[in-house]
């Protein structure tokens, strides 16, 4: 078995390939053997053979902290950075002061700087929109920054009244409406962050060949960290991938100097020669245009916090807040570590009730990364096949008509049949 390197920036792929794993707790045990099997059979089928994944368990979570009293275990760390890519279950966050969550943890010391969330509609799936067969988006979310970096200050400790004298005195801020009552908080975003999170999601729309990034921000009230995000995304837009977008930017500049008739023709022309849409929205906008005009979004660039509520929205909108996949991802080393986006679960933990199809999308998206495409399209299809004929688990099964509703492991076999 041979593991995965990158030379000068691509990923190279042996045939037969050792992958990490994290069971997870609660429902893992019961996801990951099934999403292995139907991954498994499916490159199989695929490949005639010639292809293998070799799986490696690592510890991370309670099975981690039973064997070894560490709920995150160097060894696990190692074995992440080693081969590259990776798979996750849902780990426990473990609760008591002091221990971080794991995710965080796996997620900082790889640096993986992109949280992808692709979501689509599978037929069959019940959704709460009228058209959900129109949703069709990528989310490049960045990982390390804005909120996420936590760098906050409580009301009423000497913390968060230093903050204030270095504010009121040295910065001359006088608009604090309750200066000492007030936590604080601070939003680091920066230019090189903003950049190769964009780079890499102007990256993925070349090679998977859609139609436009969006840069969605809140640029109109944080001028200089959420605005900052938008002009230098446009600007790194124009500079990198020059021959292969068209700029809303430069659409405004057309319009300004030649008029609006021009400046349409521009981007008409454009859309023809297929070059990538680079545009963006607020994200108050946006949020609410996902549900009017969908179509009109296919990669979106954003920053952690707005991220997260459109991860949530669009998952809910196309019915499949249980079954979106994910993955965080550094493009520049390679390191990638694929995850189930629920949690535990463990009020149905070992009652064969859980869906599998979080962590097994997940998988696809794996196979995708490393180019063994033909195994993850015949994923999709087992699945859209499974789902149009209305069987599911009883999480979806329940808002379907006429369906049936599977055991997790019957669900697996009719996968499988279904590849
Ligand atoms: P949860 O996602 O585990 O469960 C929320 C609800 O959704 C439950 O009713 C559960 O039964 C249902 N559900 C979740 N996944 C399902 C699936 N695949 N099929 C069918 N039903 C499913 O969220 P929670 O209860 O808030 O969290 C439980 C534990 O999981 C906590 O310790 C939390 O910290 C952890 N957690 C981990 C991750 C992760 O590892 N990525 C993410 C979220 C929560």
């Amino acid at each position: 078995m041979a593991k995965l390197k990158t030379e000068n920036g691509k990923l190279i792929v042996p045939d037969h390939i050792t992958i990490p794993f994290i069971e997870g707790d609660g429902v893992g045990a019961e996801i990951t053997p099934v999403a292995q099997e139907v991954i498994n059979e499916a490159i199989k089928k695929a490949y005639n053979g010639q292809k293998r994944i070799e799986w490696k368990e690592v510890l991370a979570g309670e099975k981690a902290f039973e064997k070894y009293g560490e709920w995150l275990p160097d060894d696990t760390m190692t074995a992440f950075r080693e081969y590259l890519v990776g798979i996750k279950g849902p780990l426990t966050t473990p609760v008591g002061g002091g221990i971080r969550s794991l995710n965080v943890a796996l997620r900082q010391e790889l640096d993986l700087f992109v949280c992808l969330r692709p979501v689509r509609w599978f037929k069959g799936v019940v959704s709460p929109v009228k058209e959900p067969q129109k949703v069709d988006m990528h989310i490049f979310r960045e990982n390390t920054e804005d909120i996420y970096a936590g760098i906050e200050w409580m009301q009423g400790t000497p913390e968060a009244k230093k903050v204030l004298q270095f504010l009121q005195k040295e910065m001359n801020v006088i608009k604090i409406r309750f200066p000492h009552t007030s936590s604080f908080g601070i939003k680091p975003v920066s230019l090189e962050g903003s950049e190769r999170l964009i780079r890499a999601a102007i990256l993925y729309a070349i090679q998977h060949n859609l139609p436009s990034v969006t840069l969605v921000h809140k640029g109109n009230i944080m001028k200089f960290t959420e605005g900052g995000f938008k002009l230098w995304g446009y600007a790194l837009a124009e500079r990198e991938f020059g021959d292969r977008v068209f700029t809303m930017m430069q659409y405004d500049t057309i319009k300004k100097e030649k008029g609006e008739e021009y400046a349409e023709e521009a981007l008409q022309k454009a859309k023809e020669k297929g070059l990538i849409i680079i545009k963006d929205v607020i994200a108050d906008a946006f949020l609410q245009n996902t549900l009017l005009i969908p179509e009109e979004y296919s990669v979106i660039a954003t920053l952690n916090l707005n991220g997260d509520y459109i991860s949530d929205q669009l998952a809910a909108m196309v019915g499949g807040i249980g079954i979106a996949p994910g993955a965080n991802i550094n493009y520049v080393t390679g390191h990638a570590i694929f995850e189930a986006t629920h949690g535990t679960a463990p009020n149905i933990a070992g009652k064969n009730k859980v869906n599998p199809c979080s962590l097994l999308l997940s998988g696809v998206m794996m196979l995708e990364y490393i180019g063994w495409q033909k195994a993850a399209d015949m994923i999709i299809a087992a699945i859209e096949k499974t789902f149009g004929s209305h069987t599911a688990t009883i999480d979806i099964a329940r808002f379907m008509t006429n369906a049936t509703a599977l055991g997790t492991r019957e669900f697996k076999d009719t996968l499988i049949k279904n590849l």
